[in-house]
């Protein structure tokens, strides 16, 4: 039994069900049938509408992008699609971890998509991260600074996402809960909450779920999204992800340059120059050395 096939948009995704959006607005349940098509929040998608009323993925059309984490068993697992901005928090408490940052932002370069940094928790009146905030200004990301407890810069923050497919990502405790919760209008989010709750049963918590901004945009966040560790399979591939790198690695004495110290490395003389942060040198480093231990 065939019925007549739609187009739709993924908003919702807890392992075999999903909540498809078609094209006029309507949700519809569905499911994930047999193990060819697996789509993920985010995904555009053919689907049908079986006599029973259950809503059938067929094919999935080509994604922009994919955000992929490693499963516990060590394999690439997707957790979104179609993103086109990533939203990095830090605070002061806890301390960012700056690698940790510039691993994102390596993975959004090499996506070839935004990202932008959110200093949250400044009603906590700490100084010391504008130094490092000003390294990333001065490379070009955006960087919004907010309190959800004394309701600060929560505009700035929704015009920044509100042309965008986001996520927010960033360590344990630094707020992203409670931006979300800050971000959709409480009524909005009763509503959503009400229409997934239905949908999705009782796995709420577990799903990955596509809210859409009462300002614009959209922003998908799960347990999945929130473990989200960028894959980056290829070490050649990480000196790019550096936006600074790039005007000089064409300069390097030999091509393959790992700019580990080689002879003749022009990102090692940049950053002797001062025209690449120190910080930012070592964080390639120390990355480099994990995908090269990796790759052996
Ligand atoms: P998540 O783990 O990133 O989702 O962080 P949560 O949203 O759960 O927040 C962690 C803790 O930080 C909670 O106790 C929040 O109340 C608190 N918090 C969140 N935003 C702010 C803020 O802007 N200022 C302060 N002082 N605390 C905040
Ligand atoms: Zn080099």
């Amino acid at each position: 039994m065939t019925g007549i096939e739609r187009r739709g948009l993924i908003v919702a995704r807890h392992r075999r069900e999903v909540v498809i959006e078609d094209t006029a607005g309507e949700n519809w349940q569905g499911l994930i049938r047999g193990r060819d098509v697996r789509p993920l929040t985010g995904d555009e998608v053919v689907f049908r509408v079986e006599p029973d009323g259950t809503a059938v993925v067929d094919t999935l059309l080509p994604r922009r992008t994919v955000l992929e984490r490693i499963d516990s068993r060590g394999r690439p697992e997707g957790v979104a699609a179609n993103v086109s901005l990533l939203t990095i928090v830090v605070t002061s408490e806890p301390a960012p971890d700056w690698q940790l940052v510039d691993r994102y932002l390596v993975a959004a370069a090499l996506m070839q998509i935004d990202a932008a940094l959110v200093f949250n928790k400044c009603d906590l009146g700490d100084h010391a991260l504008e130094s490092p905030l000003a390294i990333y200004t001065k490379l070009g990301y955006r960087v919004c600074r907010t309190s959800v407890v004394a309701a600060q810069g929560l505009r700035e923050l929704a015009v920044l996402l509100d042309k965008n497919r986001s996520v927010l990502l960033g360590q344990s405790g630094v707020g992203k809960s409670s931006l979300l919760n800050a971000l959709l209008a409480v009524e909005a989010q009763a509503v959503r909450g009400l229409s997934s709750r239905r949908l999705l049963g009782r796995h709420t918590t577990s799903a990955a779920v596509l809210h859409r901004l009462p300002g614009g945009g959209e922003l998908i966040d799960s347990p999945g999204v929130r473990r989200y560790a960028p894959v980056i399979a290829d070490p050649a591939a990480l000196p790019p992800g550096f936006l600074e790198f790039r005007p000089h690695l064409d300069a390097c004495r030999f091509n393959d340059c790992r700019h580990l110290g080689d002879l003749g490395c022009a990102v090692q003389a940049a950053v002797e120059r001062g025209e690449i942060e120190p910080q930012r040198y070592l964080s390639y480093v120390a990355m480099r050395r994990v995908l090269d231990r990796l790759a052996d």
